[in-house]
């Protein structure tokens, strides 16, 4: 059976990217694959947090996993500090990774854009994110288009190590979806939406209440015209608006463009509220059962005594291969 490892970091409230790029392909390869889902908390602080948020924030992330179908009973859930090997190989692969090549990643090029300063975490976070992926020998690795170049940058590393001290790690491929793999902003459709945009009217949490999704599609940047049509150059906003509703009901795009035709956009976005609002109530209801459940801090720790049943001998191995001296 083939290995998974993927992750979301709790730097916010999920929000339908995250559903539709990477958990909803979390959920359906647990019935064909061994995964490993990790809550990233490390990754959150590479940005400023509150800690109280924070702790919330990983608990929430936890409970979602469930709330959008992830089992437990097979499926490893844990948080990644909880698994101190995350840090150690992290560190490890900083020695291996090469400066220039960091400075390349696109994504510290856009979250440090315009910043006064930012943490070196936030420029050597791809490593650890390797060193998440590697830990665990994952074949496959479900995430959005965004970490295309993470995931490259991986493979990259595990060659490199591999080369250099002998074969150690699996290189893993990333399984990025046809559709959904990047859902944009509502607010900016040339941007991808994003869980730490500091403007919340430019992405839809799992949890905002009908009132709140109803709204911020009502606000969503839209097109010059008045038609319903898929055309990304022409009505990004529009498209990304039929690319969630198709998903989320299962209807084909040109089968929502014929139905819409002729109706402007009003009608559109208000049955496109209905459909996210539907899909989210049962997500919402398991969530809250679950958050006053008292059972999560039990499932983690079962997650994490799994993942470092997996994590803590491969760590051995790749101290080994490097010439750390062993401790007695
Ligand atoms: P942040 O803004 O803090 O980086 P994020 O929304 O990008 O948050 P991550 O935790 O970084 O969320 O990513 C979790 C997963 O969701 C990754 O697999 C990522 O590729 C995917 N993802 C994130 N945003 C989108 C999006 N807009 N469309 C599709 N997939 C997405
Ligand atoms: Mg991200």
């Amino acid at each position: 059976m083939p290995r998974v490892f993927s992750g979301v970091q709790p730097s916010g409230s999920l929000t339908l990217g995250n559903y539709l790029g990477a958990m909803r392909h979390f959920v359906e390869l647990q019935d064909r694959a061994e995964c490993f889902y990790c809550v990233v908390d490390l990754h959150a602080l590479t940005v400023p947090q509150d800690p109280e948020e924070l702790r919330r924030n990983t608990l929430a992330v936890a409970a979602l996993f469930i709330a959008v179908g992830l089992d437990p009973a097979r499926t490893t859930l844990f948080v990644q500090s909880h698994v101190p090997a995350h840090a150690e190989l992290g560190w490890l692969l900083q020695c291996i990774a090469h400066f220039g090549e960091l400075g390349r990643m696109t994504q510290f090029k856009e979250k440090s854009e315009g910043k006064e300063s930012v943490s070196v975490g936030l420029f050597t976070y791809p490593t650890l994110m390797a060193a998440d992926i590697l830990l665990y020998d994952a074949d496959l690795v479900p995430v959005g288009e965004d970490q295309k170049q993470h995931l490259e940058l991986t493979r990259d590393l595990a060659q490199r190590f591999n080369q250099r001290y002998g074969p150690t790690f699996t290189v893993p491929e990333p399984a990025i979806a046809q559709v959904g793999a990047r859902i944009m902003s509502l607010q900016n459709p040339r941007r991808k939406m994003s869980k730490s945009d500091p403007d919340p009217n430019g992405y839809i949490t799992l949890l905002d209440p009908p009132d709140a999704v109803r709204k911020k599609i009502g606000r969503a940047v839209t097109d010059a015209g008045r038609e319903v049509r898929y055309d990304e150059e022409e009505k990004p906003g529009i498209s990304n608006l039929l690319q969630i509703y198709s998903l989320l009901s299962g209807e084909p795009i040109p089968a929502l463009e014929e139905r819409y035709a002729g109706k402007g956009y009003g009608q559109f976005k208000s049955d496109l509220a209905d459909v996210v609002v539907a899909a989210l109530e049962p997500i919402q209801r398991r969530y809250h059962e679950l958050m006053n459940s008292g059972t999560l801090e039990d499932v983690l720790a079962e997650g994490a005594a799994r993942a470092q049943a997996v994590a803590g001998p491969k760590l051995m191995e790749i101290r080994q291969r490097m010439g750390l001296l062993d401790p007695r």
